[in-house]
């Protein structure tokens, strides 16, 4: 069957969120003299992250705003640390203390090296879109710093404006729809293999999951899901 239309994820799959927010947040705390705070950088690391999966999955279920859990995260991470200012910090403390982490992280945007490429040789055969866990102006703003917005033009959804994050089916149809192609003629590209590659495949859309790191080598690719670990594997592939 014809693949006519390939849609990606973006956070860690085309871009290198893992490396902008390790970058950014160490530089972040070593600029606020919190590092010294942890048991070592990699400790703080993985509390950032487990807090912003937390907070980030509170936003994705519609408890908290984008800007809302940016501020939770500010706040547990401050708590923890024993920083948060006497009394109950205001929204504005902790948003300008998440915004001195963003400027950081912001440093350290970068698209991962086979992005590009792969973009560039799919551009002439296929239709290309995006579909994202997050809000349309903070993932155009991204794309665009990194180089890779040209690519997708105004195929480009978010779950804020949708309405409903993936894993749910709608949102994998709704991409389709933006690129005038039934799901079936469609490629999905995630790094999350429940999130991406089965709510892909679920939706009707041909999944490939993106293991970067080849963590997941023993999850079979079975059940209608491919397994990549470069973007560079999906030109040929789709091809095929
Ligand atoms: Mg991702």
């Amino acid at each position: 069957m014809t693949v006519r239309g390939v849609l990606f994820d973006i956070d860690d799959t085309l871009f290198d969120y893992s490396t902008s927010e390790r970058v950014g947040l160490l530089k972040h705390l070593a600029a606020e003299e919190l590092l010294e705070l942890f048991p070592s950088p990699a400790d703080a690391v993985a509390l950032w992250r487990q807090i912003m999966e937390e907070e980030y999955t509170r936003f994705l279920a519609g408890e908290l705003t984008f800007a809302g859990q940016q501020l939770a995260r500010a706040r547990r991470l401050l708590a923890h640390v024993g920083h948060l200012p006497a009394g109950d910090p205001s929204d504005d403390t902790l948003s300008v203390w998440f915004a001195r982490y963003t400027t950081f992280r912001k440093s350290a945007w970068a698209a991962f090296p086979d992005a590009a490429p792969a973009l560039s040789s799919l551009a002439a055969r296929y239709q290309l879109g995006v579909v994202s866990n997050s809000t349309l102006a903070h993932q155009r703003e991204k794309l665009h710093a990194i180089g890779l917005l040209d690519h997708f033009g105004d195929a480009v959804l978010c779950s804020e404006e949708h309405g409903a994050p993936k894993p749910d089916p709608g949102i994998f149809l709704a991409g389709c729809a933006l690129l005038g192609l039934p799901p079936h003629q469609v490629a999905y590209v995630g790094d999350k293999y429940d999130v991406d590659a089965c709510g892909a495949r679920d939706a009707g859309l041909r999944a490939y999951w993106l293991d970067r790191t080849g963590a997941g080598a023993d999850v079979p690719g079975a059940d209608g899901i491919t397994v990549i670990t470069s973007l560079d594997e999906l030109v040929p592939l789709l091809a095929a």
